[in-house]
């Protein structure tokens, strides 16, 4: 079968987008559609743009672990192309966060952490309460200790989300927003999405449509994608005074500061299905641990509040690679808390599947064959 260069994108949130910049930029002809406006608006628009693939490295699943390591190296040269490409200016910065706990035992476990990352050549720095208050001097007098890993950093999602739909459009991708896709159906060799405003037709598709993937019927397959929402709240609020200097990764909450003086305070995990509001209880709950972790939250102004739905897989890994059902189709989805961090990654892994027929091992897991035949 010849390779594609017809490709439907569905889903512009940063991995669609992400995916629809490379296809572009290495000669395909895209178009990406979306059932909102403008792109971004699924979990995109709440995230916190946090890059950090060594914060919970103890508890996070080894080919995950793997996979954000290796984003976060392309993260660089991924930011300046798409800036230059796009002409639209990303906040990014690479601040290091710092991990704290008020558990011994928990400081036991970033001791061992840090034992092995060191091993691995990472530098670090591993502080007691009181250094740790020396690094960030507006931390509560209850932590005990902390792990600072200088290499993490953060990014405007939302900046970065259109950035890179400018960018793919400057390679000639054209972007369709405000059409909903109800079905992705083969016929006569190739594949065609249907959507409230009509058909689009290519001879590839990228399915990225975020928590909502397991909605689309794709015609051929006995079961729905599996991704379930998780629902996650987000607040920014205007902080007083000195600005802290890296993000803050409590136990209960974390902690981003902007150059504008506003801090994210991330982020609550729920199963509420798709129901997209912030609650009283998100907000009480965030606030509450954002105190206890930075007393002088305290005093900050409230912005507001925002609320997206992570696409989580069951075993928390992404789906990424092509289906066996339908010939030309791929996914790219179920990036749960990790998105934004492995958006250029996925694009990149994406593309060199479909567009040079290279299979990356990674796909040996993310594939969706794990789930049965999708
Ligand atoms: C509060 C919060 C904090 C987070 N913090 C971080 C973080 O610090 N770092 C990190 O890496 N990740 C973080 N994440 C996770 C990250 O935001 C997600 O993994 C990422 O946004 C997923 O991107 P996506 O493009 O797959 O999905 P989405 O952004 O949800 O995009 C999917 C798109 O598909 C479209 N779509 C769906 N169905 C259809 C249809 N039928 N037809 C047409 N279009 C359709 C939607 O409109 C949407 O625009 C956070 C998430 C939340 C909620």
């Amino acid at each position: 079968m010849p390779l594609p260069s017809d490709i439907v994108v569905v889903g512009a949130g940063i991995v669609g987008c992400a995916v629809a910049y490379e296809l572009a930029r290495r000669g395909a002809s895209v178009q990406v559609v979306d059932g909102r406006r403008p792109v971004g608006m699924g979990a995109t628009q709440a995230s916190a743009g946090v890059l950090a693939p060594y914060i919970e490295a103890d508890e996070r699943n080894r080919v995950l672990f793997d996979l954000a390591v290796r984003s976060l190296h392309l993260y660089d040269s991924f930011i300046s192309r798409v800036v230059s490409d796009s002409g639209v200016a990303v906040r990014y910065q690479r601040t290091g966060t710092l991990e704290v706990t008020t558990s011994d035992e928990r400081m036991a476990t970033l001791r061992n952490v840090a034992a092995r990352l060191e091993a691995q050549g990472l530098p670090l720095g591993l502080f007691d309460g009181r250094a740790a208050r020396a690094e960030e001097p507006f931390l509560s007098g209850d932590v005990v200790g902390g792990l600072l890993v200088p290499a993490h950093g953060f990014v405007s999602a939302g900046e970065l989300t259109r950035a890179l739909a400018a960018a793919a459009r400057s390679h000639g991708a054209q972007l369709i927003e405000g059409s909903h896709v109800q079905r992705i159906e083969e016929v006569d060799g190739d594949l065609v999405v249907e959507t409230d405003r009509g058909p689009l037709t290519g001879n590839a598709v990228v399915l990225a449509a975020g928590s909502w993937s397991g909605q689309i019927e794709i015609v051929g397959l006995a079961a729905s994608v599996p991704i379930r929402p998780v629902r996650g709240q987000l607040l920014r609020v205007m902080w007083n005074g000195p600005p802290l200097r890296r993000v803050i990764w409590g136990e209960r909450c974390y902690l981003v500061p902007w150059d504008d003086g506003t801090l994210l305070v991330g982020a609550t995990v729920e199963e509420a299905g798709f129901d997209e509001r912030t609650t009283v209880a998100g907000v009480r709950d965030l606030l509450d641990a954002a105190c206890d972790l930075v007393p002088s939250v305290w005093t900050a102004g409230f912005i507001g509040a925002r609320a997206g739905l992570r696409p989580a897989s069951a075993d928390q890994l992404p789906i990424i690679g092509p289906s066996q059902v339908l010939p030309n189709l791929l996914y790219a989805t179920g990036h749960y808390r990790n998105g934004v961090l492995l958006a250029p990654l996925t694009a990149q892994l994406v593309a060199d599947a479909m567009l040079d027929n290279r299979i990356d091992p990674a796909l040996e897991a993310t594939g969706p064959r794990r789930f049965g035949r999708l």
